[in-house]
């Protein structure tokens, strides 16, 4: 049993992994500094704890996978960053434990995307949690990124979470009819999918909701589509203060910030995407509440204000 569910992530590390393997040589070296000794990061939101927990890190080919508005953008950011063209981005999930419910949001790779990632149930051992203490996990997209971590060698690591994902991109990824309308890079996907959520609807452990919905109190679905075509934030609100998880709202932050027009060459539908990223940078700089966010410097929990025509970053002190 085991061994036939290997056998259908094999071919994941050939297709999906494409996007990052390549790089990870370059991405290693860079580990020990992206992320903090512990793994984890935790803070209070009024009465509810949340925990960002670091997936590891990657190399972003930023000049392959960045596509522009404005020509040589990209180089112009890199360049005043100091950074050469593979940028190391960080991976991250986030634990929200209300003291009623743990909640994970986003499991990280687990082992579809190499050894630089993966590291997810690792971090949240290391902040005090068991995988089975967690009630419910909440996934912002299917990319292996974020859903990879569901399983470890074809079996559940959250044995009593149900997952939770929203109906169009479930509907999307299991549907292989599909894999022609996205980017080479990411229709490893599919795979990662079948193999990720077949074994917690074994369990009748895998549930879809609508975007708007209130999933737990204080806990909402926020419709985000373009980079994937259910990608969904969630709204935690807990005595009057906010956090929004973003997911892939943004891939490079000293990119996208400045310039939200910029997209990453695998999003579903580049022009949503845009919109999507525009209307979220707007209300969190507007409203001034918490962020917290998949790809940006570990914890990737911070807070955006205006600036000129883009954006700025305000990162919370690990
Ligand atoms: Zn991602």
């Amino acid at each position: 049993m085991n061994i036939s569910r290997a056998a259908r992530v094999s071919p994941l590390l050939k297709t999906l992994a494409v996007m990052l393997t390549g790089f990870i040589a370059a991405s290693g070296a860079h580990a020990a500094t992206q992320t903090t000794a512990s793994g984890f990061y935790k803070m209070k939101l009024g009465a509810v704890t949340v925990v960002a927990l670091s997936d590891g890190v990657f190399a972003l080919p930023a000049g392959q996978f960045m596509v522009e508005a404005h020509k040589g953008e990209v180089q112009d950011a890199l360049t005043k960053a100091h950074t050469g063209a593979t940028v190391p981005t960080s991976v991250n999930a986030f634990l929200i434990d209300t003291g009623a419910k743990r909640i994970l949001i986003d499991t990280g790779s687990g082992a579809f995307l190499g050894p630089t990632l993966g590291e997810v149930e690792k971090h949240l051992e290391a902040a005090g949690y068991q995988p089975g203490q967690i009630d419910e996990v909440l996934i912002t997209h299917l990319h292996a990124d974020h859903a990879g971590g569901l399983i470890n060698n074809g079996q559940v690591v959250y044995p009593n979470a149900t997952v939770r994902v929203d109906e169009n991109e479930t509907h999307f990824w299991q549907d292989r009819t599909n894999i022609a309308k996205v980017d080479p890079s990411v229709q490893g996907t599919f795979d990662a999918v079948s193999a990720a959520l077949t074994p917690y609807a074994a369990l009748g452990h895998l549930e879809t909701f609508h975007a708007g919905e209130q999933l737990e109190p204080g806990i909402t679905a926020v419709s985000e589509p373009g980079h994937t075509p259910g990608h969904t934030g969630y709204r935690v609100e807990s005595d009057g203060q906010v956090l929004v998880v973003w997911g892939d709202l943004v891939h490079l932050a000293m990119v996208q910030l400045p310039d939200p027009k910029v997209t990453i060459k695998f999003d579903s539908a580049p022009a949503d995407a845009v919109a999507a990223r525009e209307k979220a940078l707007a209300d969190a700089a507007r409203k001034g509440y918490l962020v917290a966010a998949a790809h940006i410097d570990f914890p990737g929990i911070g807070k955006v204000s205006k600036t000129g025509r883009g954006y700025v970053w305000t990162p919370v002190k690990p």
